[in-house]
């Protein structure tokens, strides 16, 4: 039998213990639109918690909002979205399969034709023969075709709406509000976290590219005389990080590792604010349990950058497969609120103390949610040493902090259990409860959706009101008593102790038994 993937493991696995799902499965429903089970949920949301965290909580000027995913045309046509959101299709004359012009000829010959215009791709496809991956028929010359997804408002369809392809343009659209009511000054950002929709020509692998996914963006409102002069630039100033500069590209090079400080020097990093960021996001990376060498920052060549962008850096990680961008981060100008207020003929100006009215510079970092899923799926699994795979989830993305399981159902094992498991939730320990099947069976489950810690009632505890806890990294056992366990627990997921610490405190029961 063919060995399986490491890729198709992992949607193995999301099926069967409930993390990911395809959408309207019964139904054969169309490709790009997956759904998260219990377990899947419970990670997005630990995810959106740090993200939540990081970028929102531990700033003192980035305000949070959540808006409508159906917005109207002029909305689009304002930004520019309607006119050139597109991508290349070509058809296959004979079968009619559908394909995006220059993911063909990137799979097939393996060039890169990054801003090529329709005629360019078209005598690519002719003149290095590139045909249809199903039939092998003749392709077509490419045409636009949009990808956002449009209907229609109310009963009487005369009004179009689209569904917003990135979430961006609300926080836009919502600049004055946002500045009067919030009295915020320059610098502040507003950031946002929901739905967007991109009805891609051919969505594939898994939750890479999908028709529905989840963003979590944020849009940096700055004076642009300031943009060199952010209020935490000496604490940032010396952290390292590895951009695959232009110049490297060019020639096929490496990432290289350098500080912030002389990324601006040599005028790689556009700007301290961008700088910033790339700093956020590698410490958010990390705690998702991304290595500092699996990743780095590319800077978009010139003619990947959007015309009104002044610099992209597409934070890469390093698939199985390939190499994915993961988090976009766009200098974006003045451009969206530019075009919003000549549009709606709104002013977008905000007030700068001594200087007047001006329209601030926009910067933005924008995360793909299930991009980051799927990485640290990829990146947690682990199919060796055990008779079961496993997840080795950093704690705090784990789907539950603790599983409470009693030996047996028997001899008031299972009540004391239960009465546990209440107690702990009562005390904030994201704890579930499992008495199916035998014990080994349950640690495997348990093991198999990343869950750090087993606690287990056995009959010492009836008599002693001890449990164990097991480790999931080293199948490890020590015994502790019932009262201590929820601040165990809570220490141990906070990373304020460590299990070495912890086994030197307590009775190790068992190495490596099962
Ligand atoms: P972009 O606006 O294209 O730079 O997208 C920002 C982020 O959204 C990317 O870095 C991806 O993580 C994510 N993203 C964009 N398109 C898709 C897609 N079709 N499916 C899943 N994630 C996406």
């Amino acid at each position: 039998m063919k060995k399986k993937s490491l890729q198709e493991d992992i949607v193995d696995v999301c099926l069967r213990r409930g993390i990911i799902f395809p959408s309207a499965e019964i139904y054969n429903g169309p490709s790009g639109f997956y759904e998260f089970g219990p377990v899947g949920e419970s990670i997005r949301q630990n995810i959106i918690q740090l993200w939540q965290e990081a970028f929102v909580n531990a700033e003192n000027n980035v305000y949070e909002i959540s808006g409508s995913t159906i917005l109207p045309e002029n909305v689009f046509e304002a930004s520019g979205h309607l006119e050139s959101f597109n991508d290349p299709l070509t058809q296959c004359e004979g079968c009619k399969s559908m394909f995006r012009a220059d993911h063909i000829i990137e799979e097939q010959v393996g060039i890169n034709v990054d801003g090529k215009s329709l005629a360019e791709l078209f005598d690519i496809i002719k003149e290095k023969n590139i045909v249809c991956n199903t039939c092998k028929g003749v392709l077509t010359m490419p045409r636009e075709f949009n990808m956002m997804f449009s209907t229609t408002i109310g009963p009487v369809s005369d009004k179009t709406g689209y569904l917003r392809p990135e979430t961006a343009q609300n926080i836009f659209l919502n600049f004055r509000r946002i500045s009067h009511s919030m009295r915020a000054k320059l610098p502040f950002g507003v950031a946002q976290i929901g739905k967007a929709y991109r009805n891609e020509i051919s969505p594939r692998n898994f939750l890479i590219r999908l028709r529905e996914f989840e963003q979590m963006e944020i849009e940096m409102f700055v004076d642009p005389d300031e943009i060199n002069n952010h209020t935490y630039w000496d604490d940032i100033k010396d952290f390292e990080v590895r951009i695959l500069t232009r110049e490297a590209q060019q020639k096929n090079g490496k990432p290289k590792k350098m500080t912030l400080e002389q990324g601006i020097t040599d005028k790689i990093i556009h700007n301290q604010y961008m700088a910033y960021y790339m700093f956020k996001e590698s410490l958010f990376v990390q705690d998702l349990g991304i290595s500092e060498d699996q990743f780095w920052f590319r800077h978009l060549l010139e003619n990947q950058t959007a015309h009104y962008s002044k610099a992209n850096y597409d934070l890469e990680i390093q698939f199985p497969f390939g190499i994915v961008e993961c988090i976009g981060l766009a200098y974006r100008t003045d451009y969206d609120l530019i075009k919003h207020a000549e549009k709606s003929k709104t002013n977008m100006q905000i007030n700068v103390p001594g200087k007047g009215n001006i329209v601030p510079h926009v910067i933005e970092p924008s995360f793909g949610l299930n991009r980051l899923v799927y990485a640290v799926l990829l990146n947690s699994y682990i199919s060796e040493g055990r008779e079961w795979t496993w997840f080795k989830f950093p704690k705090s993305i784990a789907p539950w902090e603790a599983l409470i399981t009693p030996l047996m159902k028997k001899d008031g094992m299972d009540e004391t259990a239960e009465n546990l498991y209440w107690d702990l939730k009562d005390q904030g320990i994201d704890a579930i409860y499992d008495n199916s099947g035998n014990i080994g069976k349950r640690y495997a489950r348990n093991d198999e959706v990343g869950v750090p810690f087993c606690i287990t009632v056995d009959y010492d505890t009836l008599k002693d009101e001890t449990v164990t806890i097991r480790d999931r990294d080293t199948t490890e056992q020590i015994r502790v008593s019932m009262d201590e366990v929820g601040s165990i627990i809570r220490e141990l997921i906070l990373e304020i102790i460590t299990w070495e610490e912890i086994k030197e405190e307590t009775e190790v029961l068992n190495e490596n038994t099962e």
